[in-house]
Protein backbone atom coordinates (compact mmCIF):
# COMPACT_ATOMS: atom_id res chain seq x y z
CA UNK A 1 0.00 0.00 0.00
CA UNK A 2 2.80 2.29 0.46
CA UNK A 3 3.12 3.03 -3.20
CA UNK A 4 -0.29 4.79 -2.87
CA UNK A 5 0.86 7.43 0.12
CA UNK A 6 0.76 10.63 -0.80
CA UNK A 7 3.85 13.38 0.63
CA UNK A 8 1.18 14.46 3.16
CA UNK A 9 0.58 10.53 4.20
CA UNK A 10 3.96 10.20 4.61
CA UNK A 11 4.47 13.15 6.67
CA UNK A 12 1.52 11.76 8.67
CA UNK A 13 2.89 8.15 9.18
CA UNK A 14 6.30 9.82 10.41
CA UNK A 15 4.45 12.08 12.98
CA UNK A 16 2.34 9.13 14.03
CA UNK A 17 5.32 7.00 14.32
CA UNK A 18 7.29 10.17 16.90
CA UNK A 19 4.28 9.90 18.92
CA UNK A 20 3.75 6.21 19.20
CA UNK A 21 7.58 6.35 20.02
CA UNK A 22 7.13 9.13 22.98
CA UNK A 23 3.88 8.45 23.96
CA UNK A 24 3.24 4.84 24.09
CA UNK A 25 4.53 3.15 27.32
CA UNK A 26 7.51 0.64 26.94
CA UNK A 27 5.89 -1.56 29.32
CA UNK A 28 3.02 -1.45 27.22
CA UNK A 29 4.20 -2.38 23.71
CA UNK A 30 4.94 -5.52 22.54
CA UNK A 31 5.34 -7.72 19.80
CA UNK A 32 2.85 -10.38 19.67
CA UNK A 33 0.03 -12.21 17.74
CA UNK A 34 -3.14 -10.64 19.52
CA UNK A 35 -4.22 -7.82 21.81
CA UNK A 36 -5.35 -10.21 24.14
CA UNK A 37 -2.01 -10.07 25.76
CA UNK A 38 -2.75 -6.76 26.69
CA UNK A 39 -4.11 -6.57 30.79
CA UNK A 40 -7.40 -4.50 30.94
CA UNK A 41 -5.00 -2.03 32.73
CA UNK A 42 -2.66 -1.47 29.87
CA UNK A 43 -5.31 -1.43 27.44
CA UNK A 44 -7.06 1.46 29.55
CA UNK A 45 -3.85 3.21 30.16
CA UNK A 46 -3.32 3.66 26.28
CA UNK A 47 -7.05 5.15 25.95
CA UNK A 48 -6.51 7.53 28.36
CA UNK A 49 -3.22 8.91 26.74
CA UNK A 50 -4.92 8.99 23.13
CA UNK A 51 -7.93 10.48 24.82
CA UNK A 52 -5.65 13.57 26.65
CA UNK A 53 -4.33 13.75 22.99
CA UNK A 54 -7.60 14.16 20.61
CA UNK A 55 -7.12 11.10 18.86
CA UNK A 56 -9.25 8.13 20.79
CA UNK A 57 -12.19 8.20 18.40
CA UNK A 58 -10.67 9.25 14.71
CA UNK A 59 -14.21 7.87 13.00
CA UNK A 60 -16.57 10.43 14.98
CA UNK A 61 -17.31 13.89 13.60
CA UNK A 62 -15.03 16.38 14.67
CA UNK A 63 -17.43 18.51 16.62
CA UNK A 64 -18.10 15.39 18.90
CA UNK A 65 -14.26 14.80 19.22
CA UNK A 66 -13.42 12.62 16.07
CA UNK A 67 -9.77 13.86 14.15
CA UNK A 68 -10.94 14.74 11.12
CA UNK A 69 -8.61 12.29 9.73
CA UNK A 70 -8.83 11.35 5.91
CA UNK A 71 -9.58 7.74 5.63
CA UNK A 72 -5.85 6.74 4.26
CA UNK A 73 -4.66 9.02 7.64
CA UNK A 74 -7.34 6.96 9.82
CA UNK A 75 -5.98 3.00 8.41
CA UNK A 76 -2.33 4.63 8.83
CA UNK A 77 -2.62 5.71 12.42
CA UNK A 78 -4.22 1.63 13.22
CA UNK A 79 -1.67 0.47 11.17
CA UNK A 80 1.03 1.77 12.60
CA UNK A 81 -0.37 1.82 16.28
CA UNK A 82 -0.54 -2.12 15.73
CA UNK A 83 2.91 -2.41 14.49
CA UNK A 84 4.25 -1.00 17.57
CA UNK A 85 2.53 -3.05 19.70
CA UNK A 86 0.11 -0.64 21.04
CA UNK A 87 -3.17 -2.27 22.78
CA UNK A 88 -6.27 -2.47 20.68
CA UNK A 89 -8.74 -0.23 22.14
CA UNK A 90 -12.17 -1.88 22.96
CA UNK A 91 -14.66 -1.01 20.44
CA UNK A 92 -18.16 -1.24 22.58
CA UNK A 93 -17.48 2.50 23.26
CA UNK A 94 -15.59 4.28 20.58
CA UNK A 95 -16.75 2.02 17.67
CA UNK A 96 -20.54 0.82 18.20
CA UNK A 97 -22.27 2.97 21.19
CA UNK A 98 -21.10 6.00 20.64
CA UNK A 99 -21.60 6.51 16.92
CA UNK A 100 -25.41 5.02 17.78
CA UNK A 101 -25.83 8.10 20.36
CA UNK A 102 -24.21 10.68 17.88
CA UNK A 103 -26.56 9.54 15.44
CA UNK A 104 -29.73 8.70 17.33
CA UNK A 105 -29.50 9.77 20.87
CA UNK A 106 -31.07 12.67 22.35
CA UNK A 107 -29.01 15.87 23.32
CA UNK A 108 -28.52 14.63 27.18
CA UNK A 109 -27.50 11.89 26.60
CA UNK A 110 -24.44 12.77 23.98
CA UNK A 111 -23.64 15.40 26.67
CA UNK A 112 -23.92 12.73 29.18
CA UNK A 113 -22.17 10.17 27.87
CA UNK A 114 -19.45 10.88 24.88
CA UNK A 115 -17.01 12.56 26.78
CA UNK A 116 -17.01 9.77 29.36
CA UNK A 117 -16.58 7.29 26.99
CA UNK A 118 -13.71 9.69 25.03
CA UNK A 119 -11.92 10.31 28.33
CA UNK A 120 -12.09 6.37 28.95
CA UNK A 121 -13.96 6.71 32.41
CA UNK A 122 -16.85 5.04 31.48
CA UNK A 123 -16.76 1.57 29.77
CA UNK A 124 -19.34 -0.23 27.79
CA UNK A 125 -20.14 -3.83 26.84
CA UNK A 126 -22.68 -4.70 24.41
CA UNK A 127 -25.91 -7.21 25.92
CA UNK A 128 -27.45 -8.08 22.35
CA UNK A 129 -27.39 -12.19 22.12
CA UNK A 130 -29.17 -14.54 24.43
CA UNK A 131 -29.09 -18.24 25.30
CA UNK A 132 -31.97 -18.74 22.28
CA UNK A 133 -30.84 -15.35 19.69
CA UNK A 134 -27.66 -15.38 17.95
CA UNK A 135 -27.96 -15.58 14.59
CA UNK A 136 -31.77 -15.36 14.93
CA UNK A 137 -31.21 -11.71 17.17
CA UNK A 138 -34.77 -10.86 16.44
CA UNK A 139 -36.31 -13.58 18.77
CA UNK A 140 -34.34 -11.98 21.94
CA UNK A 141 -37.03 -12.29 25.44
CA UNK A 142 -35.63 -9.95 27.69
CA UNK A 143 -38.23 -7.77 28.15
CA UNK A 144 -38.81 -4.11 28.81
CA UNK A 145 -41.81 -3.25 30.69
CA UNK A 146 -42.65 0.57 31.16
CA UNK A 147 -43.57 1.46 34.04
CA UNK A 148 -44.03 5.47 34.35
CA UNK A 149 -40.85 6.40 34.00
CA UNK A 150 -38.69 3.37 34.21
CA UNK A 151 -38.56 0.45 32.48
CA UNK A 152 -38.30 -2.50 34.25
CA UNK A 153 -36.19 -5.34 32.60
CA UNK A 154 -35.92 -9.32 33.17
CA UNK A 155 -33.98 -11.74 31.28
CA UNK A 156 -30.88 -12.74 30.27
CA UNK A 157 -27.83 -12.11 27.77
CA UNK A 158 -24.99 -14.11 27.07
CA UNK A 159 -21.54 -14.03 25.59
CA UNK A 160 -21.40 -10.41 26.92
CA UNK A 161 -17.62 -9.44 26.28
CA UNK A 162 -16.45 -7.69 29.20
CA UNK A 163 -18.87 -6.82 31.19
CA UNK A 164 -16.71 -8.02 33.56
CA UNK A 165 -15.20 -4.46 33.42
CA UNK A 166 -17.94 -2.55 32.16
CA UNK A 167 -19.93 -0.66 34.44
CA UNK A 168 -22.83 0.16 31.29
CA UNK A 169 -24.44 -1.98 29.13
CA UNK A 170 -26.70 -0.80 25.59
CA UNK A 171 -28.72 -3.54 25.16
CA UNK A 172 -31.79 -4.73 23.00
CA UNK A 173 -35.14 -5.10 24.75
CA UNK A 174 -38.38 -6.36 23.93
CA UNK A 175 -40.89 -3.79 24.58
CA UNK A 176 -44.15 -4.83 22.14
CA UNK A 177 -44.46 -8.40 22.20
CA UNK A 178 -47.92 -8.13 20.18
CA UNK A 179 -46.20 -6.24 17.11
CA UNK A 180 -46.72 -7.73 13.96
CA UNK A 181 -42.89 -8.56 12.90
CA UNK A 182 -40.12 -9.59 15.53
CA UNK A 183 -38.10 -6.66 14.85
CA UNK A 184 -40.63 -4.07 15.50
CA UNK A 185 -40.88 -4.64 19.04
CA UNK A 186 -37.50 -4.05 20.12
CA UNK A 187 -35.64 -0.86 21.84
CA UNK A 188 -32.44 0.27 22.92
CA UNK A 189 -31.32 0.83 26.19
CA UNK A 190 -28.83 1.75 28.35
CA UNK A 191 -27.84 -0.20 31.22
CA UNK A 192 -25.29 0.76 34.29
CA UNK A 193 -24.08 -2.74 35.33
CA UNK A 194 -24.36 -1.29 39.07
CA UNK A 195 -28.17 -1.43 39.37
CA UNK A 196 -29.62 -3.54 42.02
CA UNK A 197 -31.04 -7.00 39.63
CA UNK A 198 -27.89 -7.21 37.56
CA UNK A 199 -26.08 -10.25 38.08
CA UNK A 200 -23.26 -10.64 36.05
CA UNK A 201 -21.63 -14.64 35.71
CA UNK A 202 -17.97 -15.75 33.81
CA UNK A 203 -17.81 -17.88 31.15
CA UNK A 204 -14.74 -19.58 30.60
CA UNK A 205 -13.90 -19.94 26.58
CA UNK A 206 -11.63 -22.61 25.17
CA UNK A 207 -8.36 -20.61 25.47
CA UNK A 208 -9.17 -20.66 29.44
CA UNK A 209 -9.85 -17.43 29.73
CA UNK A 210 -12.30 -15.14 30.94
CA UNK A 211 -13.31 -12.73 27.89
CA UNK A 212 -16.92 -13.34 28.07
CA UNK A 213 -19.93 -13.55 30.71
CA UNK A 214 -23.47 -14.01 30.91
CA UNK A 215 -25.45 -10.77 32.73
CA UNK A 216 -29.15 -11.56 34.19
CA UNK A 217 -30.98 -9.05 34.51
CA UNK A 218 -34.23 -9.18 37.47
CA UNK A 219 -36.52 -6.77 37.91
CA UNK A 220 -33.55 -4.19 36.83
CA UNK A 221 -35.49 -0.63 36.89
CA UNK A 222 -34.09 1.32 34.06
CA UNK A 223 -34.99 5.11 33.66
CA UNK A 224 -36.66 6.12 30.39
CA UNK A 225 -34.34 8.75 29.84
CA UNK A 226 -31.96 6.04 29.02
CA UNK A 227 -34.21 4.69 26.23
CA UNK A 228 -32.08 4.95 22.60
CA UNK A 229 -34.08 7.12 20.25
CA UNK A 230 -37.84 5.68 19.97
CA UNK A 231 -39.39 3.04 21.82
CA UNK A 232 -39.79 0.17 19.55
CA UNK A 233 -36.95 1.37 17.33
CA UNK A 234 -34.30 -0.59 18.54
CA UNK A 235 -33.65 -2.70 15.34
CA UNK A 236 -33.06 0.41 13.18
CA UNK A 237 -30.05 1.37 15.75
CA UNK A 238 -28.61 -1.87 16.09
CA UNK A 239 -28.31 -2.34 12.48
CA UNK A 240 -26.35 0.60 12.18
CA UNK A 241 -24.21 -0.87 15.19
CA UNK A 242 -23.70 -4.03 14.17
CA UNK A 243 -22.60 -2.24 10.72
CA UNK A 244 -19.79 -0.26 12.48
CA UNK A 245 -18.85 -3.73 15.00
CA UNK A 246 -18.27 -5.76 11.29
CA UNK A 247 -15.74 -3.21 10.55
CA UNK A 248 -14.00 -3.24 13.71
CA UNK A 249 -13.72 -6.76 13.93
CA UNK A 250 -12.15 -7.38 10.54
CA UNK A 251 -9.84 -5.32 12.39
CA UNK A 252 -7.40 -4.91 9.19
CA UNK A 253 -4.36 -2.70 10.77
CA UNK A 254 -3.87 -5.60 13.29
CA UNK A 255 -3.49 -8.69 10.28
CA UNK A 256 -1.36 -5.94 8.25
CA UNK A 257 0.97 -5.85 11.88
CA UNK A 258 0.41 -9.72 12.06
CA UNK A 259 1.25 -10.62 8.75
CA UNK A 260 4.73 -8.54 8.89
CA UNK A 261 5.53 -10.36 11.87
CA UNK A 262 4.46 -13.74 10.77
CA UNK A 263 6.82 -13.65 7.61
CA UNK A 264 9.98 -12.08 10.03
CA UNK A 265 8.93 -15.55 11.83
CA UNK A 266 9.20 -17.65 8.62
CA UNK A 267 12.51 -16.04 7.96
CA UNK A 268 13.68 -16.82 10.98
CA UNK A 269 12.70 -20.17 11.41
CA UNK A 270 13.89 -23.49 9.24
CA UNK A 271 12.67 -26.97 8.08
CA UNK A 272 15.12 -29.16 6.84
CA UNK A 273 17.51 -26.53 6.33
CA UNK A 274 15.67 -24.72 4.57
CA UNK A 275 14.39 -21.49 6.31
CA UNK A 276 10.20 -21.70 5.73
CA UNK A 277 9.90 -18.56 4.04
CA UNK A 278 12.16 -20.17 0.82
CA UNK A 279 9.76 -23.34 1.41
CA UNK A 280 7.64 -23.76 -1.26
CA UNK A 281 4.94 -25.40 0.50
CA UNK A 282 5.07 -22.57 2.91
CA UNK A 283 5.91 -19.95 1.01
CA UNK A 284 2.83 -20.96 -1.44
CA UNK A 285 0.45 -20.47 1.64
CA UNK A 286 1.78 -17.18 3.09
CA UNK A 287 1.86 -15.96 -0.82
CA UNK A 288 -1.73 -16.83 -0.86
CA UNK A 289 -2.79 -15.16 2.77
CA UNK A 290 -1.06 -12.33 1.55
CA UNK A 291 -2.84 -12.10 -2.38
CA UNK A 292 -6.33 -11.82 0.07
CA UNK A 293 -4.98 -9.37 2.68
CA UNK A 294 -4.39 -7.06 0.18
CA UNK A 295 -7.04 -7.55 -1.57
CA UNK A 296 -9.08 -6.84 1.86
CA UNK A 297 -7.07 -3.37 2.51
CA UNK A 298 -8.41 -2.09 -0.50
CA UNK A 299 -11.81 -3.15 -0.22
CA UNK A 300 -11.26 -1.44 3.17
CA UNK A 301 -9.86 1.49 2.38
CA UNK A 302 -12.70 2.09 -0.94
CA UNK A 303 -15.23 1.69 2.53
CA UNK A 304 -13.29 3.96 4.07
CA UNK A 305 -13.57 6.61 1.71
CA UNK A 306 -16.63 6.12 0.56
CA UNK A 307 -18.37 6.59 3.61
CA UNK A 308 -18.52 9.91 6.05
CA UNK A 309 -17.44 9.86 9.86
CA UNK A 310 -20.38 8.78 11.67
CA UNK A 311 -22.13 7.56 8.59
CA UNK A 312 -23.88 4.07 7.32
CA UNK A 313 -21.53 1.53 6.29
CA UNK A 314 -24.05 -0.82 5.04
CA UNK A 315 -23.79 -4.48 3.79
CA UNK A 316 -20.36 -4.19 3.16
CA UNK A 317 -19.41 -4.52 6.55
CA UNK A 318 -20.23 -8.11 6.34
CA UNK A 319 -18.31 -8.65 3.39
CA UNK A 320 -15.39 -7.38 5.44
CA UNK A 321 -15.87 -9.33 9.00
CA UNK A 322 -16.24 -12.65 6.70
CA UNK A 323 -12.84 -11.81 4.77
CA UNK A 324 -11.07 -10.35 7.58
CA UNK A 325 -11.81 -13.09 10.47
CA UNK A 326 -10.72 -15.42 7.83
CA UNK A 327 -7.43 -13.72 7.39
CA UNK A 328 -6.24 -13.61 11.20
CA UNK A 329 -7.75 -17.09 11.73
CA UNK A 330 -5.34 -17.94 8.44
CA UNK A 331 -2.87 -16.05 10.65
CA UNK A 332 -2.89 -17.54 13.21
CA UNK A 333 -2.48 -21.06 11.99
CA UNK A 334 0.04 -20.01 9.69
CA UNK A 335 1.73 -18.85 12.98
CA UNK A 336 1.70 -22.16 14.65
CA UNK A 337 2.71 -23.76 12.29
CA UNK A 338 5.92 -21.49 11.76
CA UNK A 339 6.56 -22.07 15.55
CA UNK A 340 6.42 -26.07 15.91
CA UNK A 341 6.86 -26.99 19.25
CA UNK A 342 6.92 -23.70 20.56
CA UNK A 343 3.08 -23.01 20.28
CA UNK A 344 2.43 -25.79 22.13
CA UNK A 345 0.07 -25.42 25.46
CA UNK A 346 2.71 -26.04 28.16
CA UNK A 347 4.60 -22.99 27.18
CA UNK A 348 2.04 -20.82 27.42
CA UNK A 349 1.26 -22.53 30.99
CA UNK A 350 4.35 -22.31 32.23
CA UNK A 351 5.61 -19.25 30.89
CA UNK A 352 2.61 -17.37 30.49
CA UNK A 353 2.95 -17.23 26.70
CA UNK A 354 5.34 -18.07 24.10
CA UNK A 355 7.98 -15.54 22.45
CA UNK A 356 6.13 -13.02 20.56
CA UNK A 357 2.81 -14.28 21.53
CA UNK A 358 2.88 -17.37 18.60
CA UNK A 359 0.61 -19.80 21.27
CA UNK A 360 -1.99 -22.08 21.04
CA UNK A 361 -3.75 -19.73 23.38
CA UNK A 362 -4.25 -17.03 20.65
CA UNK A 363 -5.17 -19.78 17.91
CA UNK A 364 -7.31 -21.22 20.29
CA UNK A 365 -9.34 -17.92 20.61
CA UNK A 366 -9.16 -17.03 17.34
CA UNK A 367 -11.85 -19.91 16.21
CA UNK A 368 -14.40 -17.42 17.94
CA UNK A 369 -13.53 -15.11 15.34
CA UNK A 370 -15.81 -16.35 12.17
CA UNK A 371 -18.76 -16.24 15.27
CA UNK A 372 -19.08 -13.16 16.88
CA UNK A 373 -20.50 -10.21 15.37
CA UNK A 374 -22.10 -12.41 13.21
CA UNK A 375 -20.86 -16.39 11.86
CA UNK A 376 -19.54 -16.20 8.49
CA UNK A 377 -22.69 -18.13 7.52
CA UNK A 378 -24.66 -15.24 8.63
CA UNK A 379 -22.28 -12.75 6.89
CA UNK A 380 -22.67 -14.93 3.55
CA UNK A 381 -26.31 -14.81 3.91
CA UNK A 382 -26.14 -11.08 3.97
CA UNK A 383 -23.74 -9.76 1.61
CA UNK A 384 -25.80 -12.71 -1.12
CA UNK A 385 -29.06 -11.16 -0.59
CA UNK A 386 -27.80 -7.14 0.36
CA UNK A 387 -24.36 -7.04 -2.30
CA UNK A 388 -25.03 -9.34 -4.47
CA UNK A 389 -29.12 -9.06 -5.08
CA UNK A 390 -29.59 -12.49 -4.96
C1 LIG B 1 -16.09 -14.96 22.05
C2 LIG B 1 -17.45 -14.41 21.79
C3 LIG B 1 -17.74 -13.11 22.17
C4 LIG B 1 -19.02 -12.60 21.97
N1 LIG B 1 -19.31 -11.33 22.44
C5 LIG B 1 -20.60 -10.88 22.39
C6 LIG B 1 -20.95 -9.65 23.01
O1 LIG B 1 -20.12 -8.94 23.59
N2 LIG B 1 -22.24 -9.27 22.98
C7 LIG B 1 -23.22 -9.99 22.36
O2 LIG B 1 -24.36 -9.56 22.34
N3 LIG B 1 -22.91 -11.17 21.75
C8 LIG B 1 -21.63 -11.64 21.76
N4 LIG B 1 -21.30 -12.85 21.19
C9 LIG B 1 -22.37 -13.65 20.60
C10 LIG B 1 -22.29 -13.80 19.08
O3 LIG B 1 -22.72 -12.64 18.43
C11 LIG B 1 -23.13 -15.03 18.72
O4 LIG B 1 -22.44 -16.17 19.23
C12 LIG B 1 -23.31 -15.19 17.23
O5 LIG B 1 -24.18 -14.20 16.73
C13 LIG B 1 -23.87 -16.59 16.87
O6 LIG B 1 -25.01 -16.86 17.62
P1 LIG B 1 -25.16 -18.22 18.46
O7 LIG B 1 -23.92 -18.42 19.24
O8 LIG B 1 -26.46 -18.16 19.16
O9 LIG B 1 -25.19 -19.36 17.36
P2 LIG B 1 -26.44 -19.81 16.48
O10 LIG B 1 -27.15 -18.58 15.97
O11 LIG B 1 -27.25 -20.78 17.23
O12 LIG B 1 -25.73 -20.51 15.25
C14 LIG B 1 -25.27 -21.86 15.30
C15 LIG B 1 -24.74 -22.24 13.93
O13 LIG B 1 -25.80 -22.15 12.95
C16 LIG B 1 -25.41 -21.31 11.87
N5 LIG B 1 -26.58 -20.56 11.40
C17 LIG B 1 -27.47 -19.87 12.16
N6 LIG B 1 -28.39 -19.28 11.37
C18 LIG B 1 -28.08 -19.59 10.09
C19 LIG B 1 -28.66 -19.26 8.82
N7 LIG B 1 -29.75 -18.49 8.73
N8 LIG B 1 -28.06 -19.76 7.71
C20 LIG B 1 -26.95 -20.54 7.80
N9 LIG B 1 -26.35 -20.88 8.97
C21 LIG B 1 -26.93 -20.41 10.10
C22 LIG B 1 -24.37 -20.37 12.45
O14 LIG B 1 -23.51 -19.89 11.44
C23 LIG B 1 -23.64 -21.30 13.42
O15 LIG B 1 -22.67 -22.05 12.73
C24 LIG B 1 -20.02 -13.38 21.34
C25 LIG B 1 -19.71 -14.68 20.93
C26 LIG B 1 -18.45 -15.20 21.16
C27 LIG B 1 -18.17 -16.61 20.74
Amino acid sequence: MELFYTDADLAFRDEVRRFLKSDLPKDISATFFEYRRHSWEQMIEWHRILGRKGWVAPNWPVEHGGTGWTPMQQYIFDSEAMQAGAPRLRPFGLKMIGPVLIRFGSEEQKARFLPRILSGEDYWCQGFSEPGAGSDLASLKTRGVREGDTYVVNGQKTWTTTAQHANWMFTLVRTDPAADRPQSGISMLLIPLDSPGVTVRPIRTIDGDHHVNEVFLEDVRVPADLLVGEENKGWTYAKYLLGNERVSIANVGQSKAELALLKRLAAERSRDGVALIDDPVFGAKLADLEADFLAQEVTNLRMLSSVAPGGDVGALSSFLKLRGSEIQQRIQELAMEAAGTEAAPWQVLREGGAKDGYGTHGWLFSRAFTIFGGSSEVMKNIVAKQVLGF
